[in-house]
């Protein structure tokens, strides 16, 4: 049977770009339904606009810095407006990027939502058209996750928002303890406002390395977040500007906003999945394979809506080893092992393979390597902040399987040490790297003592 295209891509996100352009530039013929903006959440209302927002946000500091090194800086002020309108007119600049290659790489670009009618058939919501396709890849990526269960939460925002605030506001109560949350609380404090963070569990960042959990936690704090721990939120009530958050431990949260970030969900609602006998997961994330096939042979899906590893570099991998397999006759699976990630928190977080609990429990025997020190540059200022590094080796033979580092530049360093890792470089290849002096990096190829904790040291 002939179809109108050889391939159907719904979302022209970070995944469905990269897919769409290598399927397009191997000679498919190529439709990508996009229902919003080309770029997705990244470019639109993810890592583009909140790492603008965190440079943003750390002048501030930097100003403080500059009193320890002579420099006076005096009427220095922040204008909101003035920042987010130069901050779109870039994520303008980058969308319209996105659509360009897309037609450049010879794919068709369609502004529409795309549903499933069969499974090989799409309904074009706006036009009313149907596209039959040979293959069809999902790339619809996420949206924030609101609860059902608080009264009042219509008053509340998502991270969406946070990009389009006319003005900053005074107080913010910011609900979870995720990357998005702890980013925002950096993000919020650094531009002046004052910052409560309401997190259910004892300490921010579940999944992360504990040392790297409380030294975020304690950076957050020396930097005046209010942390509530173990409190959940029941009712948000406002009174003129102010919305008051009621907490389940009695406490209550106020301020002139309140962000819930508290995870995302997978974009499946309403596509139409059923009708084309599309397998679902528990979190609505569509089940695929190592190739990204869900259940129906010519139905791939790819990036957030698969619920893997929610990060931007990930979705693009996966759509280019969808196309590199199915188009450009070169299997490829792409290996979910060692992603370097990062938490772009102040100090950011850079980390990349296992933490330590997650090493113990693969591989039984590990060695520690950890350093807490201040920073060369703080030493002629007032700040306190302090950098940690992590090395986590499997005891048997050396292997490095983990590198945790909160501190300044941490997301770009981690990037050049995850070559190492994902090379199997063991300790004696980190001891034997002669050092970069000064640097704060340097501490990585330093670190000989492993760590004992102080319950098991001889006394
Ligand atoms: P998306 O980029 O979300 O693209 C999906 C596209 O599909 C969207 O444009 C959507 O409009 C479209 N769509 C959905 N349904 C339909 C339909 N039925 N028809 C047509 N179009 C449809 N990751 C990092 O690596 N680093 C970071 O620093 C980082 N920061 C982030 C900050 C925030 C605030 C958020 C929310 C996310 C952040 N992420 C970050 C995560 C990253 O943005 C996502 O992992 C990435 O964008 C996923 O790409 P994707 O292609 O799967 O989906
Ligand atoms: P995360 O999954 O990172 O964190 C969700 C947080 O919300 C957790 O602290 C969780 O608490 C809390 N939570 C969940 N449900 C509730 C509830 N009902 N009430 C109160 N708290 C709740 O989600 P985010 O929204 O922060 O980010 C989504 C994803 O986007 C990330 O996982 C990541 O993949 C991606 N992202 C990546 C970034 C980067 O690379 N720098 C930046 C931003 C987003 P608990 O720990 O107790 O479960």
């Amino acid at each position: 049977m002939a179809y109108d295209y050889d391939l159907f891509v719904i979302g022209a996100g970070s995944g469905g770009v990269r897919a769409s352009r290598l399927a397009a530039m191997s000679g498919a013929k190529v439709l990508v339904a996009e229902e919003d903006r080309s770029g997705g959440t990244c470019v639109i209302r993810g890592c583009i606009p909140k790492k603008y927002m965190v440079y943003a946000s750390e002048f501030g500091r930097s100003f403080e810095h500059m009193k320890g090194y002579g420099w006076k800086v005096e009427g220095a002020s922040y204008d909101h407006a003035a920042f987010m309108d130069k901050m779109h007119r870039e994520i303008d600049r980058l969308s319209g990027i996105y659509a360009r290659n897309l037609r450049n790489a010879g794919a068709e670009l369609i502004d529409d939502r795309a549903e499933f009618v069969d499974p090989h058939t799409l309904k074009l919501v706006k036009s009313g058209k149907t596209i039959t396709a040979d293959k069809i890849l999902i790339a619809t990526g996420g949206r924030p996750s609101m609860p059902t269960d608080v009264e009042g939460i219509e008053l509340a925002v998502s991270s969406n928002e946070m990009f389009h605030l006319d003005q900053l506001p005074k107080h913010i109560v910011i609900v979870g303890g995720g990357y998005i949350a702890v980013e925002f609380a950096g993000v919020m404090s650094g531009l002046g406002v004052k910052v409560c963070l309401v997190i259910r569990k004892e300490t921010v960042l579940r999944g992360f390395d504990e040392d790297v959990r409380t030294h975020v936690h304690d950076e957050l704090k020396r930097k005046g977040v209010k942390v509530i721990a173990n409190a959940s939120p029941m009712r948000i009530e406002k009174g003129g500007e102010k919305l008051t958050v009621h907490l389940s431990n009695g406490e209550t949260a106020s301020g002139d906003k309140v962000l819930f970030a508290i995870g995302r969900l997978p974009n499946t609602v309403g596509l139409g999945l059923e009708k084309a006998g599309v397998k679902l997961g528990g979190h609505g994330d569509i089940v695929v394979d190592e190739n990204s096939r869900t259940n129906v042979p010519h139905i791939f899906a790819i990036g957030d809506v698969t619920n893997r590893l929610n990060l931007t570099p990930v979705a693009i991998r996966e759509g280019q080893a969808f196309a590199q397999t199915q188009y450009m006759n070169r299997p490829t699976t792409f290996d979910h092992a060692d992603v370097p990630h990062a938490v772009f928190a102040q100090p950011p977080v850079g980390v990349v393979g296992l933490t330590e609990a997650e090493a113990r429990k693969k591989y039984g025997v590990v060695d520690v390597y950890k350093t807490k020190f201040r920073p060369m540059k703080d030493m002629l200022t007032q700040d306190e902040e302090r950098v940690l590094m992590k090395i986590v080796v499997r005891a048997e033979d050396e292997k490095v399987v983990g590198v945790h580092i909160v501190g300044p530049d941490a997301p770009e360093i981690i990037q050049a040490v995850a070559i190492a890792v994902k090379m199997g470089a063991t300790k004696a290849d980190f001891d034997r790297t002669c050092a970069l002096h000064p640097s704060i990096a340097e501490e990585l190829v330093t670190m000989r003592e492993k760590f004992v904790p102080p319950e098991l040291k001889p006394v």
